[in-house]
């Protein structure tokens, strides 16, 4: 008889979406008519640069003859396109990061490899997370058995790095022992990023404890503080013990195109493993489950890495960053306490009169038709405060910050 995985039985997700939707959905049909301005996604919205869109219809174009047409990557694996593996060492070079093409490998997006990474560890491992974090990091630790079951808020087994106001929202390394550690830089939900003294305690902490860091830097073109590390490999010493996970997702609005890379150097060693070692089980583990990434996306890459591409993508950037601005400047007269927004796109709201995240999202949607995201969904730590997005078209964000200054009653 087929069983199922009963990690999955243990799981909260899918209630944090799923209750947003349904409390919009019984809003609007109490006010019909009336508009809602949604504030709450992470998802981008302004058309490709002109750069991307050249490569990617050059990659369609070259689908097109018989002498171009690519199909599988056999040939190299599926480590991902040679031209744009080799354009990403340029671009570290240019942080000062040397890497070796086989460190790079090419996938569709960050999140399936942040879930799929847990496959090369061991199942005993201890995980340990940011609190409150981007919701992927503690669903496929759940999934993959490297936890028990969920009381109080929290999963037994995993240990949760706390991220508040006294800290900053950056979390200090575990006190006790544990063997792989999410970090999430900038964070998602907090808007925070570390700095280089910051990232420098998780790096000693992974070598005296030989644990793994797995970065996930989706945001770091976000970042606007020159002080701050763009690269775990900026830290001395991260090569033995980090990998890098990165997307064009947020980026270059690659959220449906799908495309991103991973770094696993071949100086990270885990438990007794040879040099290079770890970095042959992730390709195997590739290899296996995987028929890489798109042809045609990898070509809109390999375009973006270029000179004027990378012009074009921070001005989508800058574009986006300008209405993280409106949104924070807007609510600081109000006189919230708001955070984030300067090194990341979202902003990370204190509840007003200590309201419950959920309190404060009803308050939101039922005075000032504005939908954010409960802070409370990224962790127990979230808790009392909301996350509003500075995804969107400029114009919807300044409506939706009117809307809040008049209305919302504080
Ligand atoms: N990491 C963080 C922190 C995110 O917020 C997201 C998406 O919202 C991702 C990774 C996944 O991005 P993608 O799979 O689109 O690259």
């Amino acid at each position: 008889m087929a069983t199922i995985n009963k990690n999955y039985n243990k799981l909260q997700g899918g209630y944090l979406f799923g209750e947003i939707a349904k409390r919009t959905k019984d809003f609007i049909k109490k006010n019909p008519g009336v508009e809602i301005m949604r504030l709450g996604v992470g998802d981008t919205t302004e058309p490709l640069s002109p750069t991307v869109i050249k490569g990617l219809t050059a990659g369609v174009k070259k689908l097109a003859n018989v002498k171009t047409y690519t199909g599988y990557q056999d040939a190299e694996g599926k480590e991902g396109n040679p031209r744009l593996r080799s354009a990403f060492l340029d671009f570290y070079k240019t942080r000062g990061i040397n890497l070796e093409a086989q460190e790079i490998f090419i996938n569709d997006g960050a999140k399936s490899d942040l879930a799929n990474i847990q496959s090369i560890f061991g199942s005993d491992n201890v995980v340990a997370v940011a609190d409150p974090v981007y919701p992927v990091y503690v669903d496929s630790t759940v999934i993959a058995g490297r936890t028990g079951k969920f009381t109080d808020g929290k999963y037994e087994g995993l240990v949760y790095m706390e991220c508040n106001e006294k800290n900053g929202f950056v979390p200090s390394p575990p006190k006790q022992k544990v063997d792989i550690i999410y970090l999430c830089n900038p964070n998602n939900p907090t808007g925070s990023a570390a700095t280089k003294k910051q990232l420098e305690a998780f790096v000693e902490y992974a070598l005296k404890n030989k644990a793994v860091i797995i970065f996930d830097a989706a945001y770091v073109e976000y970042i606007s503080d020159k002080s701050l590390p763009k690269s775990i490999y900026e830290i001395k010493g991260a090569k033995k013990c980090a990998i890098e996970i990165n997307s064009f997702s947020k980026w270059l609005g690659f959220t449906g195109v799908r495309l991103g890379w991973t770094v696993v150097p071949m100086d990270l060693v885990i438990e007794k493993t040879a040099r290079g070692e770890v970095n042959k089980l992730w390709n195997r583990r590739q290899g296996t489950m995987w028929n890489g990434a798109s042809n045609i996306a990898q070509e809109g890459a390999i375009a973006a890495l270029s000179r004027q591409g990378q012009k074009e993508s921070r001005k989508m950037i800058a574009y986006y960053m300008n209405n993280a601005k409106i949104i924070k400047k807007n609510l600081l007269k109000l006189g919230l306490r708001v955070f984030g927004g300067k090194n990341a796109p979202y902003i990370w709201i204190k509840s007003p009169n200590n309201l419950s995240s959920w309190e404060f999202f009803d308050k939101l949607l039922g005075e000032a038709r504005v939908i954010g995201t409960p802070g409370s969904g990224f962790g127990l730590h979230g808790e009392g405060y909301l996350r509003l997005s500075s995804f969107g078209h400029t114009e919807d964000i300044e409506r939706a910050v009117k809307s809040i200054r008049e209305n919302l009653k504080l």
